[in-house]
């Protein structure tokens, strides 16, 4: 009999014998579909796709949706049909397993956080695109960071906010130009439970502000071996604005933001302390959840009777803070006036007065003149910083010199985890399998060894080349179904959606470029000299061709701008529509792109990318990084893994910077990526090509994960702060 308990909404046990009845075959789908753990396994996602091909792309992959169009009885029907029952019987045997399965990384390296796991908050978390409560790059590296700690069993809870319109939908007017759309998610489509608090009641948090009570209740998701809480303040109690407060991602004002940022931090520590979790590390991932160490220090004082600066002592203990922008516009700062009115509440609790409140998110306290800034804060009441590359670190160190000025740079109390990807989300499934034959059996429990990825050598360089032409074709069949439906929604011309059904060529060298469009990442930097440009994409025997997809930030009108100015050039036919831009970028317009290009561009201004991630995620499956010599980058590249712009160094004045790596972009597209695609032997195959993408997959694939991130973070920053939990109780 079953004894691991899978959530299910009717809450009924499934009995564990091969014997399927209707109502049986379809509590196993929805008890798949109700842990996230499904996302990251092609055969279970390949059995829910399988129910109905069509309806599965429309639905945005969401299994609960797809099944919630099922009757059992249709579902029997159809299982019998394709020949189901085996796969979700089988499925769901190993989704038992899974959780069951006690013995792993995390139980040898990590047991002290057995009893006190880590309490992980982030304001976004990127999943699967059927949850859209992220807007990018912070939300895709949260839920891989809960992934991986669910895969090697570091036992971690997550915290983070239910958006329930998430983050917008974009798409683009005859213009170019970006317009946004929020949809409402329906929960029930969502595997989110009710939190219950141990007496079975639904869980609902109380956070005072001067002027009122904020409500939240608690939402929980399963991913995997982790728990993950959102919380949720459209619920009686509040105002009908505030009901809305937690509705969009980065949506608001700054009084929204720091009433966001409020629930996060206090609210997550209090549903933590009502559901009888103590954890043994809070980690704060980027300043959103900041206020999380004060409502903590007033447990302490409360239950513990520790004066406040006591407190403060043993909770920076036990708080690991990671920084993600060196970018200074973006850390969150308040004004006093906001701050006492969120804060002040607490502050009273805490015994101190508003100038001591303020000094702690002040690089220079006792300045009167500077605001609140939540990165300050997390640096302040944390025992380790970390910036998320080792560029970004030395970076970091400088930003913040003036928090501690007795110290030398090389002081500063920053250090450096670099980011990772999780690798069985971003692998293609035609990749895991040629890794599958080529590899031991067992190297998906290996993946953080460098020994395991030099297997890759060892591969046919036929079948390399097959395998990711394979993935580039079904790139462009995306790409194709995606513009010209793109095309039709605008309304236009028959020859333009007829032209869509037949854009771009398998054979020509392809480039992708897929991030948010911020400025500083340069969207348009190839485009600075039209002239060179042109005669790239339209060469007559090595031509190039582009894929463009990003999302600007609603209020952010130069990025707007980057986009209207791609989007156009499919109005000028000297570009021969070798350039396309794909709306709505999220989490499955990413992997089409990253598991289908021949090279991934990211031409940032340097050092202002503090990692990026994408990248990473194409080198898993045979993709070759074009990069600006930043974040991840600047470590990773060894000048046979892939192609560099620039020098690793940057100008003062922007403007010269830019002119500069322009060129050099041309300068290596020129000379050494065209020339080495398209220079072929007999058989067609682009060997030295073939040996960057081997050595790209043997020296990064390990090590740019995020489970050596989070083993990283484990070992280094987790492990020793829970320690010092035990020694201060063994004080007490
Ligand atoms: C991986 C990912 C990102 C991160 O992109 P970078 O620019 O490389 O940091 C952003 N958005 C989505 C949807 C992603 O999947």
């Amino acid at each position: 009999m079953s004894t691991v308990e899978i959530p299910q909404e009717h809450g009924a046990q499934i009995p564990s014998s091969s014997d399927l009845s209707p109502q049986v075959l379809y509590d196993k789908c929805l008890a798949l579909a109700s842990n996230l753990w499904w996302s990251w396994h092609p055969e279970v996602i390949n059995l829910f796709r399988d129910l109905d091909p069509n309806r599965w792309r429309q639905l945005d992959h969401n299994p609960i949706a797809l099944l919630r169009e099922f009757s059992p009885q249709r579902l029997a029907v159809r299982a019998e049909e394709m020949v189901l029952y085996s796969r979700i019987n089988h499925a769901y045997r190993r989704l038992k397993e899974y959780v069951a399965h006690s013995q792993s990384w995390g139980s040898t390296h990590a047991n002290v956080l057995g009893a006190n796991p880590v309490a992980y908050f982030s304001a976004e978390f990127g999943m699967h695109e059927s949850m859209p409560i992220y807007s990018g790059g912070l939300g895709v590296l949260s839920g891989d960071h809960v992934k991986s700690a669910s895969d090697l069993g570091v036992p971690l809870i997550g915290i983070g906010l239910f958006y329930d319109q998430g983050y917008f939908k974009q798409h683009l007017d005859t213009h170019g130009y970006q317009n946004e759309e929020y949809l409402d998610t329906k929960v029930e489509n969502l595997p989110l439970t009710p939190a219950r608090s141990p007496d079975g009641n639904d869980l609902t948090v109380e956070i005072e502000t001067r002027n009122e009570t904020l409500f939240a209740k608690v939402w929980l998701v399963r991913v995997g071996r982790v728990q993950l809480y959102l919380l949720d303040c459209d619920v009686e109690g509040n105002s009908p604005q505030d009901r809305q407060l937690t509705s969009r991602l980065y949506g608001g004002d700054e009084r929204t933001r720091i009433r966001q940022e409020l629930v996060l931090s206090v609210g997550g520590v209090r549903a933590l302390k009502a559901l009888q979790i103590t954890p043994g590390v809070y980690h704060l991932n980027e300043g959103h959840s900041a206020f999380a160490p004060l409502e903590v220090i007033r447990e302490r004082m409360h239950d513990d009777g520790l004066c406040f600066d006591d407190a403060v002592r043993d909770v920076a203990q036990q708080t690991v803070f990671t920084t993600h922008t060196p970018v200074p516009a973006g850390h969150d700062r308040f004004d006093g006036v906001l701050v006492e009115e969120h804060l002040g509440p607490l502050r009273d609790q805490l015994g101190i007065s508003f100038d001591q409140l303020m000094g702690l998110g002040r690089v220079e306290p006792q300045n009167d003149t500077e605001t609140f800034c939540m990165t300050v804060v997390g640096l302040k009441l944390s025992r380790k910083a970390n910036a998320v590359s080792s560029l970004h670190g030395k970076v970091s160190r400088r930003m913040w010199a003036h928090i501690w000025p007795w110290r030398v740079e090389e002081e500063i109390p920053i250090g450096h985890i670099t980011n990772g990807v999780h690798i069985p989300t971003w692998l293609a499934w035609q990749m895991k399998q040629l890794y599958d034959r080529n590899f031991p059996s067992e190297w998906m429990r290996r993946m953080g060894e460098p020994e395991l990825w030099k297997n890759i050598h060892q591969v046919d360089p036929g079948e390399l080349w097959e395998t990711h032409n394979g993935l580039k074709n079904l790139l462009l069949e995306f790409v194709r179904r995606r513009v010209t439906r793109q095309t039709q929604r605008r309304g236009e011309s028959d020859q333009i959606i007829e032209t869509s059904r037949h854009l771009l060529d398998p054979n020509v060298l392809t480039i992708g470029f897929g991030r948010r469009f911020a400025t500083y990442k340069r969207a348009t930097l190839l485009l600075s000299d039209l002239d060179r440009f042109r005669s790239l994409l339209t060469h007559p025997s090595r031509p190039i061709q582009l894929i463009f997809a990003g999302k600007a930030h609603p209020r952010d009108e130069p990025g707007k701008k980057l986009i209207q100015e791609i989007a156009n050039t499919r109005h000028d036919s000297h570009f021969q529509d070798r350039i396309v831009f794909l709306e709505d970028y999220d989490i499955n317009v990413c992997r089409h792109l990253i598991q289908g290009v021949d090279v991934w561009l990211n031409n940032p201004r340097r050092p202002l990318e503090a990692s990026g991630t994408s990248g990473q995620k194409a080198v898993l499956n045979g993709a070759l990084n074009l990069s600006v010599r930043d974040g991840w980058w600047a470590e990773a590249y060894d000048g046979a893994n892939g192609f560099s712009i620039g020098n690793g160094r940057h100008h003062v004045d922007d403007k010269i910077t830019d002119q500069r790596e322009a060129s050099s972009l041309y300068h290596v597209l020129e000379h050494q990526v065209i020339p080495m695609f398209y220079d072929r032997d007999i058989d067609g195959l682009p060997q030295q090509w073939i040996k960057y993408m081997m050595n790209s997959i043997s020296t990064l694939a390990w090590r740019f994960s995020a489970h050596r991130m989070v083993m990283d973070y484990a070992t280094t920053c987790y492990v020793p702060a829970a320690g010092g939990l035990s020694c201060d109780m063994h004080r007490i």
